[in-house]
């Protein structure tokens, strides 16, 4: 079981008590940015844009506190920019784990090794670390040569030190399935509690416009990557939310179960879109329009989007809310397989695409050579 039992607990009664309360708007994870800036500058990115003097500035430990005191979430994920950039994370994971909430730090871990001093391990810490893929994708995703090797090695070093470590992976339009699933086994073979996997999200401000994936292309190729499943492979997410990114399932965006604070306050509505921001989570809650937000909505800028922030709420509330998302969710996680036949024929012809657009490049500077010896 990738996720351990006490975590599964803490979130399953958590669930079951908003419900006998009756809210019917509730946090199950704080998207928490301490800050903004990075030491990578990846094409798919939109959050390293800010002008210099927002990068420069982080959230006080006691602002990181004040959010999750008041919103009351049992998760927090800490992306960024780069966590580990800043000062003071070790007293902001450290004020966490004393409030008891399962964190998940992102790291694209160029620093880890050399900060892991600054934490314990701990059951209510993970990092999560960023990985793209096999070496050459990871380093070609992150703009950095070498980049794979240096996230290798933290993790290897964070796994060593007794924490608890995931990967983290976001796909592109281009992806190749098949080099996903080498992948899946390099990081299971490296010891990790499991892996976290997630569409990109067509960020406007993002350099690389090109390589966002659409709706029916990310079921596509999510069913080529996830169906006829090794037995190795560990997921430390919903595997409802796992169905949905295969197209097995239908469901509706719930933002407002992992809302983003950051330096601007509570952002509106989620972690990818920014329409304002409010100073607490109950006036997030209650002013925000929901019903324009979400794929039904009719909001382009919400049309494809497939992310975990948006989704993964809503599997985790159908699998805690009612008998049959229970049973949903114990047949997800008990027969995981997802035998296939159709999606090994479409790994096939991700191969034979993949293989004919490497003909065409070589084809392509064949003809830059031959054009460089006429003109010699
Ligand atoms: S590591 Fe994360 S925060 Fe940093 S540039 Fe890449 S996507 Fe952005
Ligand atoms: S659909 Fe995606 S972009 Fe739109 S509100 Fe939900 S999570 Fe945000």
């Amino acid at each position: 079981m990738p996720v351990p039992i006490s975590q599964m607990w803490t979130v399953a009664t958590y669930v079951l008590k908003q419900r006998m309360q009756g809210r019917e708007h509730y946090p199950l994870v704080l998207m928490l940015e301490p800050l903004f800036r990075c030491n990578l500058a990846c094409a798919g990115c939109g959050k390293i844009q800010y002008p210099a003097h927002i990068l420069k500035t982080d959230l006080s430990p006691e602002e990181c506190f004040k959010a999750i005191d008041e919103c009351g979430a049992p998760m927090v994920s800490i992306p960024g920019g780069e966590p580990l950039m800043h000062p003071q994370i070790g007293e902001i994971v450290a004020g966490l784990i004393a409030r008891k909430k399962y964190i998940y730090l992102c790291t694209n871990a160029l620093l880890l090794k050399e900060k892991l001093h600054l934490f314990k391990p701990s059951k209510y810490l993970t990092f999560s670390v960023h990985v793209d893929g096999q070496r050459e994708h990871h380093d070609f995703s992150v703009c950095r040569e070498g980049g794979y090797d240096i996230a290798i090695e933290g993790i290897k070093a964070a796994l060593e030190a007794g924490f608890r470590v995931t990967t983290n992976t976001t796909l592109f339009d281009g992806a190749d399935p098949n080099s996903v699933r080498a992948f899946f086994d390099e990081a299971m073979a490296l010891g990790v509690e499991g892996m976290v996997l997630s569409p990109g999200y067509t960020y406007d401000k993002a350099p690389d416009q090109k390589h966002f994936l659409g709706r029916a292309r990310s079921r596509r190729l999510f069913r080529a990557i996830l169906s006829n499943r090794k037995p190795t492979w560990k997921f430390n997410m919903s595997p409802l939310f796992l169905e949905f990114l295969m197209g097995k399932r239908n469901y509706q965006c719930t933002a407002w179960g992992a809302p983003a604070y950051n330096l601007f306050g509570w952002q509106r509505p989620c972690y990818l879109l920014q329409d304002g921001y409010v100073d607490t989570y109950a006036e997030l809650v209650k002013t925000t329009d929901w019903s324009h937000y979400g794929t039904e909505s009719g909001n382009p800028k919400c049309a494809n989007c497939m992310v975990s922030c948006g989704y993964e709420p809503t599997t985790v509330h159908h699998a805690f809310s009612s008998f049959s998302g229970l049973f949903a969710m114990a047949k997800a996680t008990l027969f995981s397989r997802y035998r296939d036949p159709g999606a090994v024929k479409l790994l096939e012809e991700y191969n034979a695409t993949n293989e004919a657009h490497a003909s065409l490049v070589q084809i392509g500077s064949g003809k830059v050579e031959d054009m460089e010896q006429t003109a010699v």
